[in-house]
């Protein structure tokens, strides 16, 4: 392809990528009947002469961007989804033409140095002291495993165990404790580091899915506690304080799971909430939930760099770093070469700076609580204290409950999840994206309430 032609397809492909975004926020949440329908114009068999990029350009945005969910618009409130702030989207172009691979300081001096920064500004953020360890990886699930790998790392070596080296055949046992309430991608992460989705330990937890003190067995330091900053449900904080408290006493480590909740700690008004959660060992967030920058994106922390760096290093000889002195990417990642998600991060802390941080926070989280309030007021039963951005509705059996967000998915208007707690289906609101606006949330409960009442009458079913 010549320069010129090159020039012309990324106008293209910058024209429609802006049309998108500019239209994402009115359009249906859903994609159509009829846009799933033209999807199957997608599934010719591989053509044996390629076709020009401008086409390639076009089909991709007539059939494609149709068929999109609008999770990038104000109004969608399942699972925990941000969207992406204009800053970190443009930070995503720019990253993408520069096609960098993340791997080394040598492959990308920018990209490393970005990562160095960002990585000191989130420890700022979330006020962890001095010195925490990091990386940049493609979401909360990774970043988990990278902490559970460290945590492992940490306690076997104490026994002078080499696990990274050995493996866990003969090794000292390690036991692992989590909630009720633990998340499943931590598990997910036991299952791959040979700890074991079931042999964890289960704590109790209370009416807001809070690990009970009172159930949590004696710690010792051969033991991992997982500790949550953030039930997707109920949006919740284990007790920090106390867990810390006598982990520290017992050498055990523990991790925290804060995926969307760690973000609450850039807020002074959550102070209550988050408190210790700047104790544990090791942590694991997303940028893509609460930070809005684009997908894939997670950040795993680490108190003692050390310890993700010697459970993610490939081997001791690959591993020479670079520059004296210099953090060397890879030795932090599970991955090798990586694509540079961490210009979006920065890009996103610059552009929000710490007060835009807190501010988004804020601001979500009022608009969670004039959910439940909005939808209360018209007699629907609220089953969480909405104490974060995410609210658990109840229209009264388990069918009308089904019924409300069946209709209300198939709508558009607003899109909401269902899901069960402690017994009761309800619908869950989840309030991440930085777009959303008040006139989002009251169109979201007008159409909720709206059909509420025509369920309610025997209107629809
Ligand atoms: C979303 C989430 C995860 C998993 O994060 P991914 O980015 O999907 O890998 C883990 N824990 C909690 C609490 C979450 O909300």
């Amino acid at each position: 392809m010549d320069t010129a032609s090159a020039n012309e397809l990324l106008q293209e492909a910058a024209r429609r990528a802006i049309v998108y975004v500019q239209s994402v926020r009115d359009r249906p949440v859903t994609a159509s009947a009829q846009a799933l329908q033209r999807l199957d114009e997608l599934k010719h068999s591989l053509p044996r002469t390629g076709l020009e990029a401008g086409e390639v350009l076009r089909r991709l945005d007539e059939i494609g961007s149709p068929a999109t969910i609008a999770t990038a618009g104000g109004r969608y409130f399942g699972l925990v989804i941000g969207g992406a702030l204009p800053a970190t989207i443009a930070a995503n172009w720019l990253a993408t033409a520069w096609d960098q691979n993340a791997c080394f300081r040598w492959t990308s001096p920018i990209v490393a140095t970005l990562e160095d920064v960002s990585l000191r500004w989130l420890g700022d953020l979330f006020g962890l002291s001095g010195g925490v360890g990091g990386a940049f990886v493609t979401g909360a699930s990774m970043a988990n495993l990278a902490a559970l790998a460290s945590a492992r790392h940490a306690l076997l070596s104490r026994l002078d165990w080499d696990v990274e080296a050995r493996g866990l055949y003969g090794a000292p046992e390690l036991r692992v404790i989590v909630s009720e309430e633990v998340h499943i991608t931590v598990l997910k992460a036991l299952s791959l580091l040979g700890l074991g989705r079931e042999r964890v330990i289960r704590v109790p937890t209370d009416r807001q899915g809070r690990m009970r003190i009172d159930g949590l067995p004696a710690l010792d330091d051969r033991t991992i506690v997982c500790i949550q900053a953030g039930n997707v449900n109920t949006g919740s904080f284990d007790p920090a304080t106390e867990i810390c408290r006598l982990a520290k006493d017992a050498g055990a480590w523990v991790h925290a799971d804060g995926a969307f909740g760690l973000w609450a700690l850039a807020s002074p008004d959550f102070a209550a909430l988050t408190k210790d959660f700047a104790e544990p060992d090791s942590w694991a967030t997303d940028g893509h939930k609460w930070l809005n920058v684009p997908y894939d994106s997670g950040i795993v922390l680490v108190r003692r760099a050390a310890n993700l760096r010697a459970a993610m290093s490939a081997s001791a000889a690959y591993l020479a770093e670079g520059v004296a002195g210099n953090r060397e990417p890879s030795h932090y990642t599970p991955e090798s070469s990586r694509r540079a998600r961490g210009v979006e991060i920065w890009a996103a802390l610059l552009n929000l700076g710490r007060d835009g941080v807190a501010a988004l926070v804020e601001r979500t989280c009022r608009h969670a609580r004039a959910f439940a309030q909005g939808l209360e007021a018209h007699g629907f039963e609220i089953l969480n204290d909405v104490v974060l951005n995410q609210v658990l509705v109840s229209f009264g059996s388990p069918e009308t409950t089904r019924a409300v967000i069946g209709h209300l998915q198939a709508e558009g208007i607003c899109w909401c999840g269902g899901t069960v707690w402690q017994g009761r289906t309800a619908m869950r609101i989840s309030v991440s994206n930085w777009a959303t606006t008040e006139a989002d949330v009251q169109l979201s409960i007008e159409a909720i309430v709206r059909i509420a009442g025509s369920i309610a009458a025997g209107i629809c079913t």
